[in-house]
């Protein structure tokens, strides 16, 4: 069984695939396969070379990813394009890790996504796993561990997918709005929970 772990940015999806993995439970980090797929030599990084020139590229050859991020914020037709030739190279590397993953001794494991559901990831996994925090509180642990001030913080969130939508799509919903050891708490149930749901029929 593969859950899908998501939430808005710093709702705490790293700190609660932390905490699963001290009960023995892995986890997938989509970020690191994003970046993954944009290294020297891979051809998604040859297509966006292509396409927006040396502008794009830092004298050693890597992806300048602020000059990408600068016009694909600036160009929805950029934005999706950049989706259609990175996400289905991510989707596919994932499925391979997470495999690797469920062929092992876990009863069960984690794809860890910030657009699990914008993504098309969504489809990767048999149950979906939203971390909630109230928007003011996300805003300031965003402020507090970016370095960015509380009016940055709310334009990330408001660019985010909203609220509302995250929860209405999730099949579990962990409330991460307390501290540390109530999250702790959480975790090792809804950790007991999944290992019974294991080799169970799914829910739909
Ligand atoms: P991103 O979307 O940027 O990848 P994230 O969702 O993975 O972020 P974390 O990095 O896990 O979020 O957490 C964000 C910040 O909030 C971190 O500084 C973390 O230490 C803090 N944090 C997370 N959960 C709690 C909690 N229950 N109590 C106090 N602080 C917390």
């Amino acid at each position: 069984m593969i859950i899908g772990v998501t939430g808005g940015i710093a709702s705490g999806k790293s700190t609660v695939a932390r905490a699963f993995e001290r009960l023995g439970i892995p986890w997938v980090d989509a970020d690191d396969v994003a970046r993954e797929v944009v290294e020297p030599g891979e051809p998604a990084l040859a297509a966006i070379a292509a396409r927006h020139g040396p502008r794009v590229l830092q004298a050693d050859g890597r992806l300048d990813r602020r000059a990408l991020r600068e016009i694909v914020f600036a160009d929805e037709t950029e934005r999706r394009w950049l989706e259609s030739v990175t996400h289905p190279r991510i989707r596919e590397r994932l499925t391979e890790r997470l495999a690797q993953l469920a062929a092992g001794e876990a009863p069960y494991v984690l794809l860890v996504s910030p657009l699990l559901f914008e993504s098309g990831q969504s489809r990767l996994v048999d149950r979906t796993l939203v971390i909630d925090v109230p928007e003011a509180l996300q805003i300031a642990r965003t402020a507090s561990r970016d370095d960015v001030d509380e009016h940055q913080a709310r334009a990330i969130v408001a660019a985010q997918m909203p609220r509302a939508e995250r929860l209405s799509r999730a099949d579990d919903v962990l409330d991460n709005s307390e501290g540390e050891a109530a999250l702790a708490d959480r975790v090792a149930e809804l950790d007991r929970r999944y290992r019974r749901l294991d080799g169970l029929p799914h829910e739909p």
